[in-house]
């Protein structure tokens, strides 16, 4: 880049905050994904106006700009693979109010989301959106990609919870959206628009998100099956049975193995799958809740159900279960991770037809996730000094997102489509909607310097 643009940035946004010293740009390079491109330059704003006169200026010199939170998106949506300028969010991380009667909260997009729900929580308040890496996600990279987490079964994901946005334009103006109060129906709902949108659109530099009383009480089960059947089919059976748990996380026996150390009391070797299970809200209505859970698992001869009698224990499973996606990663490290969603009825379907796949093609695909509403993580492991397994894991994933739309399901669930997915998105979206999809990008970013490369590469 430029000299003289570089100049231009430090004098936005300060020397201290901008950055083109090599050690520091790699630290911007990557993702989830472990892919790695690197920028021209870092730039780390600390409000709207800077990020307007950053954008101002793309504008002139026709350079790319990446919104970054915390960079640990699962398919590069981060990542600068046209060079250009990182707009890294972190110094925008301040929550500017928790309006406890109205039961809002207005926060900047740096936020961690993790530390957003325990502020919220000191005031008996309540974020449900629980990503597994909320300890370390920003609730702008959320907003970006429409993040959901175990709680999605009951609550919701992001979008159901960000009412409004404040988001730079890429010509550098700054636009509001939606409304401090639960209902607004003025104009077109631009907030839901630019949820899920992976920074291809604008620059989310404000957030209003609703919130709701903290449940009085929850407890915390783990159903152990020797059936891996009846465990995926279970989970329909319990919605159906007008229960409704604010988690329903399924782990298969692969899955389980990896993390099997971290779990209070390891599984039996002829467990086949897990699923942890929790229910929250009155102390009476979990009470009711629990009595039918213990009577439909009556019905289910190959599950056995356990109560988690401490916290310490409840703290373990959940260590457990956030530990699969980085324990996945340290065994394959170019593994395929795919975040598919059917209907929860469908789910053996997808698991019987993951278990084919991977007889067939002789990989190891592990399944396990947010199986209460049907987002299914499936795993392909690679050995990175296989060329021959890396061709059968395209293989696999092509199948394997050819039969989610035989299910009537979607190929991204929370996750997005960044640079790992672009290339199958007709098999899911027809040529009217692809072509009303990229007039909107048009719309908002008519030079195409909004994280160009994602979601549509080839033609914009
Ligand atoms: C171990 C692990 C577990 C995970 N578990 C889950 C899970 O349970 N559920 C889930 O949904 N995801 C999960 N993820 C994926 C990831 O954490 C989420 O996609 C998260 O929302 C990304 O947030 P981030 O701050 O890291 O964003 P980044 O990775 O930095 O960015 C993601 C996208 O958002 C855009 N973006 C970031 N900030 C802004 C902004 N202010 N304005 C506009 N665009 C912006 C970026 O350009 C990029 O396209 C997991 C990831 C890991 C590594």
């Amino acid at each position: 880049m430029d000299k003289n643009i570089i100049k231009q940035i430090t004098a936005i946004v300060g020397r201290e905050n901008c950055t083109t010293r090599l050690e520091d740009l790699h630290c911007y390079s990557y993702d989830g994904t472990r892919k790695s491109f690197l920028p021209s330059v870092v730039a780390f704003p600390d409000s709207s106006a800077q990020i307007a006169a950053l954008m101002r200026l793309a504008s002139v010199h026709l350079f790319p700009v990446v919104a970054r939170g915390a960079g640990s998106g699962m398919t590069g949506g981060s990542l600068p693979v046209e060079g250009g300028m990182v707009v890294a969010l972190s110094r925008l991380n301040r929550i500017l109010e928790i309006d406890r009667d109205n039961q809002i909260a207005i926060i900047e997009p740096g936020v961690i989301t993790g530390e957003f729900q325990q502020e919220v929580k000191k005031v008996g308040l309540f974020y449900p959106p629980d990503p597994a890496s909320l300890k370390f996600c920003t609730m702008g990279g959320n907003a970006a990609e429409c993040a959901g987490g175990p709680s999605a079964v009951k609550y919701g994901v992001t979008k159901d919870f960000i009412i409004g946005l404040e988001v730079v334009l890429a010509n550098g103006e700054i636009l509001t959206t939606g409304t401090r109060t639960e209902k607004g129906v003025v104009g077109y709902d631009l907030t839901r628009l630019f949820i899920g949108s992976e920074g291809t659109l604008g620059i989310i530099t404000k957030i209003i998100t609703r919130l709701i009383p903290l449940p009085e009480h929850k407890e915390t089960f783990l159903i152990n099956s020797t059936s891996l059947p009846e465990a995926t089919g279970l989970v329909a059976e319990l919605l159906s049975h007008n229960i409704r748990p604010c988690t329903l996380e399924y782990m298969d026996r692969t899955a389980l193995s990896l993390v099997a150390k971290l779990l209070p009391r390891p599984p039996a070797a002829d467990i086949q799958a897990m699923l942890l299970i929790e229910i929250d809200g009155s102390r009476s209505a979990v009470r009711e809740q629990t009595e039918r859970l213990h009577h439909l698992l009556g019905t289910f001869p190959h599950c056995a159900i356990r109560q988690a009698a401490t916290e310490a224990e409840i703290d373990e499973l959940w260590q457990a279960r956030r530990s699969i996606s980085p324990a996945t990663f340290q065994l394959s490290p170019h593994k395929i991770s795919e975040d598919v969603v059917v209907p929860r009825t469908r789910i053996p379907d997808l698991v019987h037809f993951t278990e084919k796949l991977a007889r067939e093609l002789d990989l190891t695909i592990l399944t396990f996730g947010h199986a209460g509403d049907g987002n299914i993580h499936v795993n392909i492991m690679l050995d990175p000094n296989q060329e021959a397994q890396h061709q059968k894991g395209e293989i696999a994933r092509e199948r394997l997102f050819r039969e989610i739309i035989n299910l009537d399901g979607t190929l991204s669930g929370e996750h997005g489509i960044g640079i790992t997915k672009s290339s199958f998105l007709p098999l899911e979206l027809d040529d009217t909607t692809m072509k009303v999809m990229k007039q909107l990008k048009k719309l908002f970013d008519p030079l195409g310097i909004l994280n160009p490369g994602k979601i549509f590469p080839a033609e914009l």
